[in-house]
């Protein structure tokens, strides 16, 4: 019963290759201001910042490195303190002393071997202790050179409900919405779907009635 509801759902919304342009272009609408919601004024102070983003909000992070900031501005900021006092300068960000950690570690590897410079591509990002996948993504997306896409809880949720992919995990999500979407969308598209997961496709109560997509959208409650 449940199997053939959902059947007749993605019979009515259409294939996913015909929907995802008009839900971009509905999303870009709907949240044109949907962009990166951490502070930072230079590349160093964004790969902290999305560093510091692991499980806790946007907003706790821009609280802890206004402050940060001004204390760490080059990569050897961060070395010349002892682990405890920039544990106790992150703290309120949770997970504190692995973050330390990989901090620390990243700003060595980005001194011994980058120069001090983020570099842009994914693979030398990945070289970074303590630069994950998604890390290494948002990163490249905000430097402007987009090289794959930001797989987050509402990226994950929204592109399920959405009929976009029906796998679980984030690295089979990615590949799903790298053939999905179109490669210039990379960048801005993990936004729209965070904005509209905060604002619209909340995820214990969908406000499907006052959802720009909700007839591309096979999950859809209205
Ligand atoms: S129709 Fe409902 S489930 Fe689908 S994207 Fe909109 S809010 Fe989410």
């Amino acid at each position: 019963m449940a199997r053939s509801y959902v059947r007749e759902a993605r019979r009515r919304v259409g294939p996913k290759r015909a929907r995802i342009q008009p839900v971009i272009e509905r999303l870009l609408v709907e949240h044109a201001d949907a962009s990166i919601a951490l502070r930072f004024r230079n590349e160093l102070e964004l790969l902290v910042s999305v560093m510091l983003s692991a499980q806790t909000t946007d907003v706790n992070v821009n609280r802890v490195t206004k402050r940060l900031f001004v204390k760490y501005r080059r990569p050897e900021d961060y070395l010349a303190v002892p682990p405890e006092e920039l544990e106790r300068d992150i703290f309120a960000t949770g997970f504190f002393r692995q973050k330390t950690k990989s901090l620390r570690g990243m700003m060595r590897v980005l001194l011994e071997e980058f120069d001090g410079q983020v570099p842009r591509r994914i693979e030398e990002l990945l070289r970074l202790p303590g630069v994950a996948r998604k890390t290494a993504n948002v990163v490249a997306a905000e430097l402007g050179e987009p090289q794959g896409v930001v797989v987050d809880t509402h990226v994950r949720r929204l592109s399920q409900r959405l009929g976009f992919t029906k796998q679980e995990d984030p690295v089979k999500i990615e590949l799903d919405l790298q053939k999905l979407v179109p490669r210039e969308h990379w960048g801005v598209f993990p936004h729209l779907l965070i904005w509209h997961g905060r604002r619209v496709c909340i995820a214990r109560t969908p406000l499907c009635h006052a959802c720009v997509v909700n007839d591309l959208c096979p999950s859809s409650r209205v």
